[in-house]
């Protein structure tokens, strides 16, 4: 991996610099520094994926897999690309001995589904040798997930009934919870959140999980969902206020916390932004990652990367390959906490957006680290 010859400033940016007529498979490789791009296909199962490894630098490449009904192959190759890519970066600012890796099933979850075809896909996974280890992601079950492991010992994530780990939703909570205590005392200097107005976007697994530790802090919440009745509940059972989805950006506060899908910044809702600090678990909130992490940067409004604040499942399934210890996985989330400062830090002093700042920490640990090893020990290869 040559990050200073083929680096982008943005891991998550959701367009290829590569227009689709001119798209080519080992141009777009080397743009972005991939190691290995693997297609597997079987037919007599039905199963065409792709793996991408984007780097095993700092160890194993562990990205999820993804079962999606892609138009077209280009366009499964793009969307792995881009998210193994992006893993690597978070594994690394999360100082985790991981590398980024992510794999893609082409093909409708509701429809394409057997049990033939995750196993295949396990025996795939499992030629890879370690080099890449997969996870649930969006279209993938628990259920799945089994049968991916019945051939595969590459695989992470699973639930408690097979040995795994279990939902990691309440420590990704913990996680964003240590997040915005970083985030306030970077703004207002203590890290109090008693009477600080937090507004909740998406009451999920992540989000009620985070509510439940805000309310226990004072803090005062606004809390929204599509599920209005829901909402409702919530609201009640945490002394929170209920609000229509439609109505979040009409709201002003200290903290906007956005626990649902991405895009959420974008040029709409950053027109009349009433709060101070953005710090939620949701992946790919900027909608423009470089321009709407400047124009955050210009408002003044304290930006928590999301791929940092977030990052709490992920230490909790590099656990889970190491042998799990909740003790450990709640010490390793508190260092977000740390993460965070440090990205602000960098930010400040090199008067670029936090995102940026984040990327650039991640950029030069694995720069660091791949130096280790010229250090010859003569008991290992
Ligand atoms: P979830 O599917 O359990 O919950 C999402 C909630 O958001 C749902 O209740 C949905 O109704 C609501 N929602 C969707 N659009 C909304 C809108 N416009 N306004 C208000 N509410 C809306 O998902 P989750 O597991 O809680 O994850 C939340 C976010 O965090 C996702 O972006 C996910 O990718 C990210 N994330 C989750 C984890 C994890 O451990 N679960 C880890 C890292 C990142």
């Amino acid at each position: 991996m040559q990050l200073a010859a083929h680096q982008t400033p943005y891991p998550g940016e959701a367009e290829s610099p590569i227009g689709e007529s001119s798209f080519g498979l080992f141009d777009e490789m080397s743009l972005r520094g991939h190691e290995q791009v693997v297609h597997f296909c079987d037919e007599s199962v039905g199963l065409r994926a792709i793996v991408a490894i984007h780097s095993t630098v700092l160890g194993p490449a562990l990205g999820g897999t993804r079962m999606w009904p892609y138009e077209s192959e280009t366009e499964a190759l793009k969307d792995v690309l881009r998210l193994a890519r992006g893993m690597t970066y978070k594994a690394a600012v999360t100082g985790l001995n991981l590398g980024g890796g992510k794999a893609v099933i082409i093909g409708d979850p509701k429809k394409d589904k057997s049990e033939a075809l995750f196993r295949t896909f396990g025996r795939f996974v499992e030629s890879l040798g370690g080099r890449y280890i997969t996870a649930e992601d969006v279209g993938i079950n628990v259920d799945d997930m089994e049968y991916v492991r019945m051939e595969t010992r590459h695989v992470t994530g699973l639930s408690r009934a097979i040995g795994g780990s279990g939902d990691p939703s309440p420590i990704t909570a913990l996680g964003v919870f240590h997040g915005i205590r970083a985030c306030v005392n970077e703004r207002f200097g203590s890290e109090s959140l008693a009477g600080r107005r937090v507004t909740v976007q998406g009451l999920g697994h992540v989000g009620t999980a985070l509510v439940e530790l805000l309310a226990a802090e004072n803090a005062e919440i606004l809390v929204t969902d599509l599920d209005m009745d829901w909402t409702e509940q919530v609201a009640q059972q945490y002394g929170a206020k209920a609000i229509a989805p439609d109505q979040i950006f009409q709201f002003e506060g200290d903290i906007f916390s956005p626990s649902a899908l991405g895009g959420v910044i974008n040029d709409k809702s950053l027109q009349h932004f009433g709060y101070q600090i953005v710090a939620g678990s949701a992946n790919n909130q900027l909608e423009d990652e470089v321009r709407h992490g400047e124009r955050l940067k210009e408002l003044g409004i304290l930006y928590a990367p999301d791929y940092v604040i977030n990052a709490g499942g992920l230490i909790n399934v590099w656990n889970e390959i190491q042998g799990y210890n909740a003790q450990k996985v709640q010490k390793e989330v508190g260092h977000i906490y740390d993460t965070l400062k440090q990205i602000f830090q960098i930010a400040k002093q090199e008067n670029v957006p936090t995102n940026l700042a984040s990327n650039r920490l991640a950029e030069r640990r694995i720069t660091q680290l791949s130096k280790l090893s010229q250090i010859h020990i003569p008991t290992r290869a």
